[in-house]
C-alpha cells in the first residue's frame, strides 16, 4: 500500500512516521525547500502546475491525500482522474477561501463571527461601521498562522490596512470576544465510520498556536455541540479523513473560526496522548482500514517549538517530555517542532507546560494579533 501526500512539511512527515508501522509507504510531492518529509519518505520535487510530473507522481499510488489546504485545486482535480484523492475536493475548495468557509458554515447552521466581503476601499469603509471595532481584515486565501491579517481598532486605520492587504480578495471579520479557543478533530472512514477526539484548548500568541491542552477542561456539553457541527461539515462534503475545526468559545456558544481538511497542529498531542494518533487515523481512513480508538490517555500539553530549536537535553530532562523535531532550519515565527507533556491530571500538566514554554520560547516578535496594528506575513 502506498500513499501520495501533497506537501512535504511536518504534517506529511508525521503521517509517514505513523504509517510505516502499518506497512504503508509514502511518496511526497513538494518543493526543494521541503526538508521535513524528505528525510523520512520518497520525495518528488515538482510544481503543482506540471501535469506530466503529477501523472508520474500518481503512478503506483493507492490513494493521494494532502497536508495543506493551500494545494492548488487544479492539481487535486487532475490527480483525482488518476487515483482517489481524500479528503474530498469539495472540502478542500471550501477551506481554501475564508468567504466560502463562512458561507458553508452559515448554510449548515454553524455560527461564525460577523463578516463582510471586501473588494475595494469603498466596500471596506462601508463594511467597517456595520461589523464594528475591533475587527480583523484578512486575506480570503493563503492565510495561516495569523498571516495576511490586520486588526482594525479605529476608522483612521482602514486605508493603511487596505493598502497592506488589497492585492487579493479580503474579508472583514468582527473580533470575537471569546473565553477561550478550542478545536474539534473528527475522523471519518471510507465506510462512514466516524469518531471524534476530545475537544482541545488552544492558546495562540501572535496569531500562531503556542500550546494545546487536551482534553479541554469542563467541555462535556461543548463536546456534543462541537461533534454536531463537525458532523454537519463531514456530511456536507462527503468527507474521508481527519477534519479539524477551530472554534471560539463564548459562554455556552461555539463560533467556528475556520476548518482544515487535514491533520492539524492542535492534534499533535494525540501521538502520545490518545489511543490512536490523528496521523494514524487519517491514514487508516483514507486507505479504508477500521479506525482506531480516539480516547485520550490522561492529560496532555503540546508546546510548539517556534523560531529557534532548543537543546534536546534541555527538553528531555523534563519527565514525560516527548520531543518532535521537524528537520527544518530556524527562522523567526517558524514552527520547527513540538514537545508533548503527559500527566495523570490537568493541573500538573499545565504547570509543567508553563515552565517548559518559558524555557524554550523564542522572544515574541511584533505581530498583528499581539499589538493588533500590523499586517503579518510570517513564515510557516
Ligand atoms: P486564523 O488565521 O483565522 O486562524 O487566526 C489566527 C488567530 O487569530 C486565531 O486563532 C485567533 O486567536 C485570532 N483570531 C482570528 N480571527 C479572529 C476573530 N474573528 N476574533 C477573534 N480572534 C481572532
Amino acid at each position: 500500500m502506498k500513499i501520495g501526500v501533497l506537501g512535504g512539511g511536518q504534517l506529511g512527515r508525521m503521517l509517514a512516521l505513523a504509517g510505516y508501522p502499518l506497512g504503508i509507504r509514502f511518496r511526497h510531492l513538494g518543493t526543494a525547500q521541503d526538508t521535513s518529509a524528505r528525510e523520512v519518505a520518497e520525495h518528488v520535487n515538482a510544481a503543482y502546475e506540471d501535469h506530466d510530473a503529477l501523472a508520474h507522481f500518481a503512478e503506483g499510488l493507492d490513494v493521494v491525500t494532502y497536508e495543506s489546504e493551500n494545494v492548488p485545486l487544479s492539481a487535486v482535480e487532475f490527480l483525482s482522474q488518476h487515483v482517489p484523492v481524500m479528503p474530498s475536493v469539495a472540502a478542500l475548495r471550501t477551506s481554501q477561501d475564508r468567504l466560502h468557509e463562512k458561507l458553508a458554515f452559515a448554510e449548515l447552521g454553524i455560527p461564525t463571527a460577523p463578516y463582510a466581503e471586501v473588494n475595494s476601499l469603498d466596500e471596506l469603509e462601508h463594511a467597517a461601521p456595520r461589523i464594528g471595532y475591533p475587527s480583523i481584515l484578512k486575506t480570503r486565501r493563503m492565510g495561516y498562522d495569523g498571516k495576511g491579517q490586520f486588526v482594525l481598532r479605529q476608522p483612521d486605520e482602514l486605508r493603511m490596512a487596505w493598502e497592506r492587504l488589497h492585492s487579493t480578495g479580503l474579508i472583514l471579520e468582527g473580533l470575537v470576544p471569546f473565553d477561550r479557543e478550542l478545536s474539534i478533530l473528527a475522523v471519518r472512514g471510507r465506510n462512514g465510520e466516524t469518531l471524534f477526539y476530545p475537544l482541545v484548548e488552544n492558546v495562540h500568541a501572535d496569531g500562531i498556536l503556542r500550546v494545546s491542552y487536551a482534553p479541554a477542561r469542563d467541555a462535556q456539553v461543548l463536546q456534543t455541540l462541537a461533534e454536531d457541527y463537525a458532523t454537519r461539515v463531514l456530511d456536507a462534503t462527503d468527507y474521508v479523513g481527519v477534519l479539524a475545526i477551530e472554534l471560539f468559545q463564548a459562554g455556552a456558544q461555539l463560533i467556528a473560526n475556520e476548518m482544515a481538511p487535514r491533520v492539524h497542529n492542535s492534534g499533535h498531542w494525540t501521538i502520545e496522548g490518545a489511543q490512536t494518533s490523528q496521523f494514524e487515523n487519517h491514514i487508516r481512513a483514507v486507505v479504508g482500514y477500521p479506525l482506531g480508538d480516539t480516547a485520550s490517555i490522561g492529560h496532555c500539553a503540546m508546546i510548539n517549538i517556534i523560531g529557534r530549536i532548543p537543546d534536546s537535553p534541555q527538553v528531555l530532562k523534563h519527565r514525560d517530555a516527548h520531543l518532535h523535531l521537524y528537520g527544518k532550519s530556524p527562522r523567526p515565527g517558524r514552527k520547527l517542532g513540538h514537545v508533548t507533556l503527559h500527566a495523570d491530571d490537568a493541573r500538573s500538566v499545565r504547570k509543567r507546560a508553563e515552565e517548559l514554554k518559558r524555557e524554550i520560547s523564542e522572544p515574541l516578535a511584533k505581530h498583528p494579533t499581539a499589538d493588533m496594528a500590523h499586517a503579518s506575513f510570517y513564515e510557516d
